[in-house]
């Protein structure tokens, strides 16, 4: 991997940086979708690759289970058997694991769990699940780490926390000893639940092994906690890793989430939100999320958003059709998936130009008023910005409430 940070916020911790690895150039900040299955659901490679992305996605465990190792191994590896050209990453296997098994077990040697098949105990090992991500042939892999939800308590969270620092140590050694550490580099993920100084005794371990990991990912939130929280342990995270080292954070995926970790110092995110909601109905859009369902866009002739250049937008395709297959006919959700994909990239493509104009401070104030305006923006996100500096209620021209949680009233309720 070749990183290198080519341009800098002046007033947020907002950077553009340049990452090359073996499938081409990813520019950074981005957003990553998530191909679960080895393809992005009602999307075939190239239409993927067409709406500009450059890193995508697959789930070890998945992978794992189906089609299995004896096929990619076949196969050259799952860009082979996927067609895909461009960047992949594949995450440990662990978070499945844990959220899909009802019978998990974790264990110093590994997590045990039931096989969903044939209810077989099976152990993933910190040392199987490299060997796992080095068959399918992602350019970025992940350490298997000990996760906890972001929701528990208690001694368990330092001990997953622990355990997750040595299980680093165990896949480093792994993945140096196969020879296979130049084609693949391997991410630690920083744990230690919603507890700071936690937070703080796994940074200061993780970084100590920096000279033998490419990057690292900030992992265990996103899970049901306070927002105020999130963010804070965010940028705690965020202003200690290496600058010389990418940051993903993981499982990020609503707009406004996207910029305040930008905001922050995040380079990388995933979130399965934009094409899972895509599926529901819900278009995302600069003026907020656009719920197709709702009986108001069944005469509207108009596309989700002219100034969209994806397929959908551009070929003219209206509310009305849209209103009226989605979640009748696959079309439906295939029309909205490629926009909502490029609605994520148009996010942080614009993020990026900011940052190298020297405009971000300014992008993200007029993001928050079209996207807020109408219905309040989110107190936690008026006060993580604020802590890099930029306050958005500076020059705007239009009044704006500050209200709790996620932010005023959304003309839906299903955001998941
Ligand atoms: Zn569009």
């Amino acid at each position: 991997m070749q990183f290198e940070v080519i341009a800098k916020c002046h007033t947020t911790r907002a950077r553009v940086s340049r990452m090359k690895l073996s499938h081409g150039v990813t520019m950074l900040p981005t957003f990553m979708p998530v191909a679960t299955q080895a393809a992005i659901k009602g999307l075939t490679p190239q239409q993927v690759e067409s709406l500009g992305v450059t890193l995508m996605l697959n789930n070890t465990y998945h992978m794992n289970l189906r089609p299995g190792i004896k096929v990619l191994d076949d196969a050259g590896g799952a860009h082979r058997f996927q067609g895909w050209t461009r960047n992949l990453l594949t995450d440990s296997g662990g978070f499945q694991l844990v959220s899909l098994s009802k019978f998990t077990k974790i264990t110093e040697e590994g997590a045990l769990f039931a096989s969903p098949f044939t209810g077989e105990p099976t152990m993933l090992t910190p040392e199987e699940s490299i060997s796992i991500q080095h068959s399918i042939g992602a350019d970025i892999i992940m350490q298997l780490d000990d996760v906890v939800s972001s929701l528990t308590t208690g001694p368990r969270v330092g001990e997953a926390m622990e355990r997750s620092v040595r299980w680093l140590d165990r896949c480093i050694d792994y993945h140096e000893r196969s020879g296979k550490k130049d084609r693949h580099n391997l991410f630690a993920i920083v744990q230690g639940g919603l507890d700071h100084d936690l937070r703080d005794i796994c940074l200061d371990e993780m970084i100590k092994r920096k000279d033998r990991v490419a990057g690292y990912a900030i992992g265990g939130l996103s899970g049901g906690e306070e927002k105020d929280t999130f963010w804070r342990i965010m940028k705690q995270c965020a202003d200690k890793l290496p600058e010389d080292r990418p940051r993903y954070s993981m499982g990020i995926g609503f707009a406004e989430d996207l910029l305040v970790c930008v905001a922050l110092g995040v380079d990388m995110a995933d979130c399965v939100f934009p094409t899972r909601t895509a599926r529901f109905g819900v278009a995302l859009t600069f003026s907020g999320p656009l719920n197709l369902k709702l009986a108001k866009h069944a005469k509207d002739l108009a596309p989700i958003d002219t100034q969209c250049p994806c397929p959908t937008c551009s070929d003219g395709v209206s509310r009305a059709l849209l209103h009226h297959i989605i979640t009748q006919e696959t079309a439906g959700a295939h029309a909205v998936t490629q926009h909502n994909i490029t609605f994520q990239a148009r996010l942080m493509g614009q993020a990026r130009d900011a940052i190298i104009n020297g405009t971000f401070p300014d992008y993200l104030r007029s993001f928050f008023v079209a996207y807020f305006g109408d219905v309040g923006y989110p107190e936690w996100a008026v006060n993580a910005l604020r802590s890099v500096g930029v306050d958005l209620l500076d020059g705007i021209s239009k009044d704006v409430n500050v209200v709790p949680g996620d932010g005023g009233k959304w003309e839906y309720s299903d955001r998941s």
